[in-house]
């Protein structure tokens, strides 16, 4: 029978199989990561959302579910301009959690050399 409507994959993240390792390490660096509840305020201000679909609140969820890969592509948009900063409900440093990510990246030397592109922005 068809009812005009189907079910979605679940998109539950398995928490005893997904690598949290970036998530706790941000965590250390950027304690305030834990107090993000996902309003998105971040990202309807986000300079860069309309040019590359940036979105912070995307990128800490991304991190929370072990994505690191889609967290790194997603970050590429950003600009550093800090605008997420002043409008966080939460007042998270997220300048400094992106700068924190940036650097992490960039000392493991993984599959994304981010490090000449923050230089350029700052
Ligand atoms: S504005 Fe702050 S609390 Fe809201 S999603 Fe962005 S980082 Fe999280
Ligand atoms: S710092 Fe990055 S994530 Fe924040 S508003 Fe600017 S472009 Fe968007």
């Amino acid at each position: 029978m068809d009812f005009g409507f189907g079910f979605s994959p679940s998109s539950a993240a398995d928490l005893d199989k997904i690598d949290l390792s970036l998530y706790h390490r941000m965590e250390k660096v950027a304690p305030d990561i834990r107090t993000c509840m996902g309003c998105g305020s971040c990202s309807a201000t986000c300079t860069g959302a309309p040019f590359s679909g940036m979105s912070l609140r995307k990128v800490i969820l991304a991190i929370q579910r072990g994505k690191e890969r889609e967290a790194r592509e997603m970050l590429s948009g950003c600009m550093l301009c800090g605008k997420c900063t002043m409008v966080c409900p939460r007042g998270i440093n997220t300048r400094n959690l992106i700068i924190s990510l940036c650097r992490y990246w960039d000392s493991d030397k993984r599959e994304y050399d981010f490090s000449r592109e923050v230089e350029v922005k700052i």
